[in-house]
């Protein structure tokens, strides 16, 4: 296999302690060996080894492709007139999700797969080499399958939210839609999923529905992970961390047992800024979390309702504003966050076995992407080895 070293990296993001400064691994004036796919050596670039191609960073940061481990990328239409009327301090009336699941199901199988692949190219540019993304605009046994069978096509990340609302054609028996997304839905939809999510919140599943429908997709081989106190505080932390689910994510209200509660599992906080800046909501505290030592993902949660990003930096900056983040914990929380969000070893870090997942930044350090918000900093990716932007 071909190998190639990467020298005069400005600096680098390791994310492994063991190879550079601080938790980011932080190496100045440093090189990467990649072989193949897979990083082989990081370090300085005085001591790097041989290797048969060389690339000149010309003094840009590096750092791991970011880790985007929420995000519901299956969906047809647009909610522009919705975010228009919430910006405008109009009220706006029901709609939301219902809108994308008509237009979702309205659409082909051509055009939600061209739809998917659009907005992972966008995300690319910016940075993102691994992302996960769900179900839950379907909300039917066929379109649920179909929206994860498409997902299945662009990435092994792959969520069943049948559970993301009560599908419009059982609102009248909330129970008979439970049953459904526990039973033959879930049939149908486990062939192409890892993970299982509920949406557990006031008007969507209580805290008894969130388990069953959890440990109905546990049963099936299925991870769990849930959409948790998002808009209000409730059961969904707590049952998150009881299930050794790999992430609660939102984490917008939480009492102090709860931040406990996540403080003493292995379940990670994933934090989704771009769902409160595009509802004007009240921001995570992300400083109590870390304060505590829970593990924080930093995440887009893009979608067309709630928050219409698939800008990884741009949720870094808000998170360094607006939620107490320090630079380094934000890019650590976009990178090696999300990697654990997913449990996974193998991408959000650059040390040897690594993916050789990598972010170029038209920027001598990765506090530029909190310092110069808005600005198109990533220039250069790679994944798996390859150059890709
Ligand atoms: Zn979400």
């Amino acid at each position: 296999m071909t190998t190639t070293v990467i020298t005069n990296i400005g600096s680098l993001v390791t994310n492994d302690p063991a190879v550079g400064e601080g938790p980011l691994g932080l190496v100045e004036g440093a090189a990467l060996v990649l072989d193949g796919d897979r990083v082989a050596w990081a370090g300085p670039a005085a001591q790097a080894p041989d290797a048969d191609r060389r690339v000149d960073a010309e003094g840009r940061a590096v750092l791991p492709g970011f880790v985007d481990s929420h995000s519901h990328l299956v969906f047809a239409g647009d909610r522009t007139a919705e975010f228009n009327a919430r910006m405008s301090g109009q009220p706006y009336k029901a709609g939301g999700i219902r809108t994308t699941v008509a237009a979702t199901r309205a659409a082909t199988d051509a055009e939600l797969s061209a739809n998917v692949a659009r907005y992972l190219r966008e995300a690319l540019r910016q940075g993102t080499t691994t992302f996960e993304t769900k179900s839950g605009y379907g909300l039917t046994v066929e379109d649920e399958a179909r929206a994860l069978r498409i997902a299945a096509e662009h990435t092994d990340e792959v969520t069943y939210l049948g559970a993301h609302i009560v599908s419009p054609d059982h609102a009248d028996d909330p129970a008979a839609y439970v049953d459904l997304v526990t039973g033959p839905m879930l049939d149908a939809c486990a062939p192409y999923a890892r993970w299982v999510d509920v949406f557990c919140e006031k008007g969507a599943f209580d805290g008894d529905q969130a388990r069953a429908i959890l440990t109905a997709g546990m049963a099936k081989g299925l991870l769990p992970r849930i959409h948790a106190n998002q808009l209000s505080y409730g059961p969904g932390v707590q049952l998150a961390v009881e299930l050794d689910a790999a992430s609660a994510d939102h984490c917008t209200h939480l009492t102090d047992a709860d931040v406990d509660a996540l403080a003493s599992g292995n379940t990670v906080a994933t934090l989704l800024p771009g769902a409160e800046f595009s509802t004007r909501a009240q921001w995570p505290d992300a400083r109590r979390l870390l304060d505590a030592g829970v593990t924080v993902a930093l995440s887009t949660d893009c979608n067309p309702g709630s928050s219409f990003t698939s800008s990884v930096p741009f949720c870094v900056a808000l998170a360094v504003r607006d939620m107490g983040m320090t630079p380094d914990e934000a890019v650590w929380s976009a990178t090696a966050g999300g990697a654990a969000a997913l449990r996974r070893t193998d991408v959000g870090r650059l040390s040897a076995g690594a993916r050789a997942d990598l972010a170029f930044l038209d920027a001598p350090s990765h506090v530029h992407l909190a310092y110069r918000p808005g600005v198109p900093l990533v220039s250069e990716v790679w994944r798996g080895g390859v150059r890709v932007v």
